[in-house]
């Protein structure tokens, strides 16, 4: 008795997709399904029929099998391949529809989902500048290595049209099913194809230049533009600017962390720079205007009579730009007042007559300051 082409019995053509295959089990399965169909033979045959030419079809291995076979090659020819010798046991019990129909079993729709594209990997880069640079902002040209997708074969792995092949093993999907047997059930398990790596295709004839990666590793040059303002720690996305996508899939993207090193006078606060300024304790006495370091020039920093040791003082504007808004934070001056370490004789002569008039006791020589005065304005 001659069997009738598994095609046929699923009502496909010998080109049918995965997805074509797959649907039209599942649409004769509920028509023909021994639940429906209860005491009905020829149902029941056909059932059958259909499952067992479902198993070999929907397997691309033994698809390819039977392809080139036909009938030879199963069903024990399929019996290497861990089948379940569908050929004798047809239809296995509702349990295993179900869970066919459900996924249960390995999953009917990860199976068909061929390797689609993938982003490429990001990538990172430190970029270090001063607290000037961070100022002013601008352009930037960094050079980092990154693959990109291969220029001569524009990433097909291949630069002749026959160098890739669908891989027959696998009949392009990338995976392979294993099915297992056991008292419990039927076990189907899916593992990436080993002839084609899960690729679904076979490089014949590899592209010369990236040796058939399809990606060769480049130095780029890539220009970063800073904005005025930006902080350590501030991170720039540069779109597309990582690694090369897989499969015609998008370019990763470039994240340059930004470093800015600590400068020996300007302290950063926000946007507030903190500077301090020493003043000697005539200055702080009678007040000075100062000029002050800013970090594009000088400042004029009025200080008035009378300023206290750690006073501070602001200098509008004279800040970091704000990274979003506009204008710029402050410089913060604080004022340290410097004691003079030593004295010219007449200096020390003038202190001690400020202290007199101010009635303050000074001095720690064994002799009794006001003593001294006493003797010096010839007093007594
Ligand atoms: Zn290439
Ligand atoms: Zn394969």
């Amino acid at each position: 008795m001659s069997k009738k082409d598994y095609y046929e019995i699923l009502g496909l053509d010998r080109n049918a997709t995965e997805a074509e295959i797959k649907k039209a089990y599942r649409r004769l399965a509920k028509q023909y399904h021994p639940d429906l169909n209860k005491d009905d033979t020829e149902a029941e045959n056909k059932f059958k029929e259909m499952k067992e030419a479902y198993d070999v079809l929907s397997d691309p291995q033994k698809r390819d099998q039977y392809d080139r076979f036909g009938h030879q090659a199963g069903p024990g020819g399929f019996e290497g391949f861990g089948g379940t010798g569908f050929g004798q046991a047809g239809f296995g019990g509702i349990d295993e529809i179900f869970e066919q129909f459900f996924g249960g079993m390995g999953g009917m729709g990860s199976r068909r989902r061929q390797r689609g594209p993938e982003q490429g990997d990001h990538l990172r880069y430190d970029l270090e500048m001063t607290l000037e640079e961070a100022f002013h902002g601008g352009e930037k040209v960094i050079t980092i290595p990154r693959t990109e997708v291969c220029p001569d074969c524009d990433g097909k792995k291949t630069q002749s049209a026959a160098g890739s092949q669908t891989c027959s093993s696998c009949g392009g999907s990338g995976q392979q099913q294993y099915t297992r047997s056991t008292p419990f059930g039927r076990f189907v398990s899916m593992q990436v194809c080993g002839s084609c790596r899960g690729e679904g295709v076979i490089i014949k004839d590899p592209c010369s230049t990236c040796s058939g990666q399809g990606r060769i590793v480049q130095e780029r040059k890539i220009e970063i533009k800073i904005p005025p303002g930006v902080e350590d720690g501030s991170r720039l996305r540069v779109s597309g600017g990582g690694e090369a996508g897989v499969r015609g899939g998008p370019s990763g993207d470039l994240y340059v962390v930004l470093r800015v090193r600590p400068h020996k006078v300007f302290q950063r606060k926000g946007s507030d720079l903190w500077i301090e300024e020493s003043i000697s304790i005539s200055q702080a006495a009678l007040g000075v205007e100062k000029e002050v370091p800013t970090i594009d020039g000088t400042a004029s920093l009025r200080i008035p009579e009378g300023t206290q040791h750690g006073a501070t003082f602001r200098l509008k504007g004279q800040g970091m730009p704000h990274l979003r808004g506009s204008g710029r934070g402050d410089l913060r001056v604080k004022v340290k007042v410097h004691v003079p370490r030593r004295l010219t004789p007449r200096q020390k002569e003038l202190l001690e007559e400020l202290a007199y008039l101010s009635g303050e006791e000074v001095g720690v020589e064994s002799k009794g300051f006001f003593d001294r005065m006493k003797d010096a304005f010839g007093g007594g």
